[in-house]
């Protein structure tokens, strides 16, 4: 019976979730509890939390690939992830104040010029534009509340109880607290939950799968330099693979016209992303992308990644480097600095390299090779660092409901199970909900 069913996080999962369940009529109680703000109230420097959480204030690409954005297919198939994938950015246009200019594109072929340096990973990409997600997000909160879901906002859950079906979340102002029963749970707490996630994971003992290191730098550069790739691929992924070594790299999430970096906070500690505007008053012609390395064989793969991450703080922020010294960083688009202390070629090498433990190398060899492929790029680049993918480890979950082996009433979806991306995320929290209505 699932007939009080709790979200916890209202992020792009989540949010998904609740929505596919109001379209079919589900008659159950439906509670969406979560630490951040509702989207009419949420700031813009509130990146991580608040209504469709970090997918709210992203740079709103959704992708359209199995292979992108985290693992779907190999719970459902291929065809069940397409037709997933489907709904979830069917319901991003639904919202949208101006469907019409929701536009994908979809490069067909690998360019010459980029080989024998890098393969390009060729998959259709929806672009929304981050200003347009905060209308969205207003017009889909809307349609959640008409449709009878009740939201717990600047409520942070610290403790769940599997045995007893029950949750205790906390809010700071006014100081409140709230207890909550539940039938069925659906976890969807994001990056910015991943620690409260490994909490749970750690006090119920629950089975995972390991997950390799993600770890690199956000690479910025006028977008003059990428507009022969962009032109073909606006949201171009570039992949090398150092087979031997067990490393891989690739260029990751790609903002272009109007870009800007982001800081992201996660355990306190500074990592860099990066979205993209789409009002033209936003233009800055650059370009910034995710030089991610994927390294396997790495013992206790998280700890490794967080303990690099703190290494390369410093002043309570990341880094900055550029080969150019009139280069700086960046300003967000509302105008600031992006966080971030500027580093010289000696910190570079005394502190960076040692902290990606004879890793970093194959980032430089990355950009060395951009630099042969797009010849007029030379030293006109920076890089913050660190950019990082906590993969922490994987709960092992029923692949037909994504509900944990250990506790069948609980589901794990998006960012906290194995998702990186929007469309993965929403799709997750959607065959999950659906699982519930056939329930
Ligand atoms: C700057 C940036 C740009 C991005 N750009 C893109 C992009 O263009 N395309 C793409 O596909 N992906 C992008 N991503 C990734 C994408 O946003 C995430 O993969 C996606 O939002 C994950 O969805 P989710 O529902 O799992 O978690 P989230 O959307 O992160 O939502 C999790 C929610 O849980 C809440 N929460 C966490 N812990 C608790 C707790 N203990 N109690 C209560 N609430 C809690 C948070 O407040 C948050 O609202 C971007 C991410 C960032 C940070």
């Amino acid at each position: 019976m699932s007939k009080n069913v709790v979200m916890v996080g209202a992020g792009v999962a989540n949010v998904n979730a609740a929505t596919k369940l109001i379209d079919n009529g589900f008659d159950g109680k439906i509670t969406i509890i979560d630490m951040g703000k509702d989207p009419y109230l949420r700031p813009y420097e509130e990146v991580m939390t608040g209504f469709l959480g970090a997918g709210g204030w992203s740079d709103g690409k959704l992708t359209y690939h199995t292979s992108i954005g985290g693992q779907l297919s190999k719970y459902c198939g291929e065809e069940k992830a397409m037709e997933l994938f489907d709904q979830v950015i069917d319901n991003f246009k639904r919202f949208h104040p101006k469907p019409e200019e929701v536009q994908c594109s979809n490069p067909i072929a690998e360019p010459d010029f980029i080989k024998p340096y890098f393969g390009l990973r060729l998959f259709p990409v929806w672009h929304v534009g981050t200003d347009y997600l905060h209308e969205i997000g207003k017009n889909w909160y809307d349609f959640l509340v008409d449709g009878g879901v009740e939201f717990h906002w600047e409520h942070k859950v610290i403790d769940i109880d599997f045995d007893n079906q029950e949750l205790i979340a906390v809010c700071e102002n006014p100081k409140l607290s709230l207890q909550c029963k539940y039938d069925k749970l659906i976890f969807g707490v994001g990056k910015s939950g991943i620690d409260f996630g490994k909490q749970l994971a750690e006090k119920y003992d629950l089975p995972t799968e390991p997950k390799p290191v993600q770890i690199g730098v956000r690479f910025e550069a006028p977008q003059k330099h990428f507009q022969k790739l962009i032109d073909i691929s606006y949201d171009f992924k570039l992949y090398r693979k150092y087979e031997d070594k067990g490393v891989s790299l690739r260029s990751f999430c790609t903002n272009n016209n109007a870009a800007y970096v982001a800081v992201e906070e996660t355990y306190g500690n500074h990592s860099y992303n990066g979205h993209a505007k789409k009002d033209e008053a936003f233009r800055n012609d650059m370009t910034n992308f995710g030089i991610l390395m994927e390294v396997q064989g790495i013992d206790k793969p998280f700890d490794w990644s967080r303990d690099v991450v703190k290494k390369l703080q410093a002043n309570g922020t990341g880094l900055y480097y550029s080969p150019k010294y009139t280069r700086q960083p960046s300003n967000t688009s509302e105008g600031n600095k992006v966080s971030s202390k500027q580093i010289g070629i000696d910190t570079l090498s005394h502190v960076v390299e040692p902290a990606m433990e004879g890793y970093f190398k194959y980032i430089i060899h990355f950009i060395e090779d951009m630099k042969k492929v797009f010849p007029t790029l030379e030293d006109d680049w920076g890089i913050y660092i660190p950019e990082v993918k906590y993969l922490s480890p994987e709960p092992l979950v029923n692949y037909e409901d994504l509900s944990l082996t250990k506790y069948p009433n609980i589901h794990f979806v998006g960012d906290a199970l194995s998702a990186r991306g929007i469309t993965v995320s929403g799709a997750q929290g959607t065959y999950v909900a659906e699982t519930l209505l056939e329930n």
